[in-house]
């Protein structure tokens, strides 16, 4: 398809816009511009079947084995149209694993329950557009919440935190898989990093699907119009493209356009933590204020590691994004530092596939010292020892190090648990310690001081100090909890995650 086509469609792509005649009570999807059934063209109404998590059934379905060489490497993939509130929407189903030959598979598809998900639908080859749009996938009661607008109920005089969204992936690998495929010995591996196992994306999704995801369910818990979005910045070190911002991406998916700024950082694991000053100092100032409500930071990643390299082991996926403003505050800062030097511990060089790392270099020159040094720094301008603070969440680039560096710092162990999720996540690059920031404020009380340190390789680390307050309770209804995306994920054999990481292509 033509890259002018794709832009055409987007918006019925990206958030399923149909029509609605209020002359007949027609629906159609895609959207018309005339009804199809009274011929009226001024009584359609645009609607999003996407809004507010919608459920559909599986109306009609089959399995395509040998699709159009623009879909070959998602096959076998299901082809289905799905019924939604009386629209018929032609779609994919997204994390849905066919593992047998038999033809009868889609008796049992039809009916199910299905929800929908922000995926890439194919590519345009291998240097041309990807295109995304909405597949439907089977629904999980347990990650799903009725949300409706939140009334606002609390003007703040200074920006923070209002609101967060987690997205992790369905699937996950565990340290044996790995092991057994490359022979080496799980338990060194287990004990050397501190982890178990972690998250692992289907072939069709990736940084941008993640902070689409991430940043709907942070529009969700805040309760908010996505219009009122001042601003928009990704970071991460896997965008999908070189060169065009996923900022555009997430920007279009949650309707946030077109009065919307933003763009994408990159600074290996801090790139969003780098944001949240700037978040938050934007929605503060006197002279731009005005128009600028909210801003949106996300950090998501689906980063690269050569095939049996350490990093294979610890690598995770997904995106989780943060709102800030002044109304209805979950969490309100109480102080920055960052902490930054030219340390070469892991590097990407230009075209280079794989990112490159000094092994051992990584720790106490790079890692330590940013981290450490960031989080003295602020606990120092703030008159504050790590007993002030209920819980601390480190950059988590394996299980072992933060605890290292908490307790060098002196913390105990449990300020530092609730936040700690690599061991069952992996590491999410730019998205790891705001995972353990969402996670920690997944069951943080009111008027509980939190310290969160992020670290980058290249090197730097931010610190940022923070008191919740008793709106984090009011809205926690509202969020689908780290630890529920968790529970019952599927496990993929290195084969499928290989492929789906790209690392191997057939
Ligand atoms: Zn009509």
């Amino acid at each position: 398809m033509s890259v002018p086509y794709v832009r055409r469609n987007l918006a019925s792509r990206y958030r399923l816009i149909a029509s609605y005649c209020e002359a007949c009570n027609g629906k159609y999807f895609p959207k018309r511009k005339i009804c199809p059934k009274c011929g009226n063209n001024d009584h359609l109404k645009d609607i999003s079947l996407i809004e507010n998590g919608h459920r559909a059934n599986v109306f009609s379905a089959s399995v395509i084995r040998h699709p159009a060489t623009t879909h070959t490497r998602y096959a076998p993939y299901i082809s289905a149209v799905v019924e939604l509130d009386g629209y018929k929407v032609p779609t994919m189903l997204a994390d849905f694993e066919i593992t047998s030959d038999e033809v009868d598979i889609v008796n049992d598809i039809i009916g199910m329950v299905v929800e929908p998900v922000f995926r890439r639908i194919t590519e345009q080859g291998d240097a041309g557009v990807i295109e995304y749009g909405m597949k439907f996938r089977p629904f999980r009661s347990s990650l799903f919440k009725e949300y409706g607008p939140y009334t606002p109920k609390k003007i703040s005089h200074k920006a923070g935190l209002v609101s967060y969204g987690v997205y992790l992936p369905r699937y996950k690998i565990t340290v044996e898989q790995i092991s057994a495929t490359f022979g080496t010995n799980a338990e060194t591996y287990k004990r050397g990093l501190a982890l178990e196992e972690k998250g692992v994306g289907n072939l069709d999704e990736d940084t941008g699907t993640y902070s689409v995801e991430a940043a709907r369910r942070a529009i969700n818990h805040a309760g908010i119009d996505p219009q009122k979005i001042d601003r928009i910045w990704v970071g991460s070190e896997s965008p999908p493209y070189a060169v065009k911002p996923t900022a555009t991406i997430v920007a279009e998916a949650i309707a946030a356009v077109p009065y919307v700024g933003g763009s994408d950082r990159e600074f290996a694991c801090k790139a969003a933590t780098d944001a949240i000053p700037d978040a938050i100092a934007l929605v503060n100032d006197e002279l731009t204020g005005k128009s600028h409500e909210y801003t949106l930071v996300i950090g998501a990643d689906k980063a690269q590691a050569r095939p049996g390299d350490p990093l294979d082991y610890s690598v995770g996926e997904g995106g989780v994004a943060l709102i800030f403003g002044k109304t209805d505050v979950i969490a309100e800062p109480l102080g920055f530092a960052s902490y930054l030097t030219d340390t070469p511990d892991f590097w990407r060089r230009e075209f280079e596939k794989f990112p490159s790392h000094g092994g051992r270099f990584t720790g106490d020159p790079a890692y330590f010292k940013h981290v450490i040094a960031a989080a003295e720094k602020l606990m120092s301008d703030l008159e504050m020892t790590p007993k002030d603070f209920s819980y601390v969440v480190f950059h988590q680039p394996n299980g072992k190090f933060p605890i290292r560096a908490g307790t060098k710092l002196g913390f105990e162990i449990e300020q530092m648990k609730p936040g700690l999720m690599v061991t069952k996540c992996g590491n999410l690059y730019s998205g790891s310690s705001p995972l353990g920031f969402a996670s920690t404020l997944d069951i943080a009380v009111d008027n509980e001081k939190i310290l969160l340190v992020s670290y980058g390789s290249g090197a730097g680390s931010d610190a940022s100090a923070w008191i919740t307050t008793d709106t984090l309770l009011e809205k926690r209804e509202r969020t689908v909890p780290v630890r529920d995306q968790i529970e019952g994920r599927v496990e993929m054999d290195y084969l499928q995650y290989a492929r789906s990481k790209g690392t191997l292509m057939f």
